[in-house]
């Protein structure tokens, strides 16, 4: 996996560019968020809801202890 190639511009305000596909489709360049400098869903992911949070670090580990548990269909292996 290569690392995202992020770009600050500093002329005409806040605004960068990079190459970070969105984490939902993963078709479309992610939105950066500025200000905390986190990436967001592309924009059509975002109508349909899609959100980056941020998780008490508590929770967030019980969400990577489980990524490989079956009661998440996104982690699993396609059925082939
Ligand atoms: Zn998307």
């Amino acid at each position: 996996m290569e690392l995202a190639k992020i770009e600050v511009k500093t002329d005409g305000g806040p605004w960068c560019e990079h190459n970070m596909p969105c984490s939902v489709c993963g078709k479309t360049v992610a939105v950066m968020d500025m200000n905390s400098g986190t990436f967001e869903p592309c924009w059509e992911c975002q109508q349909q809801g899609w959100l980056t949070v941020r998780l008490p670090r508590w929770l967030a580990r019980w969400f990577r202890r489980r990524r490989n548990d079956r009661l998440w269909p996104c982690a699993r292996k396609e059925a082939s």
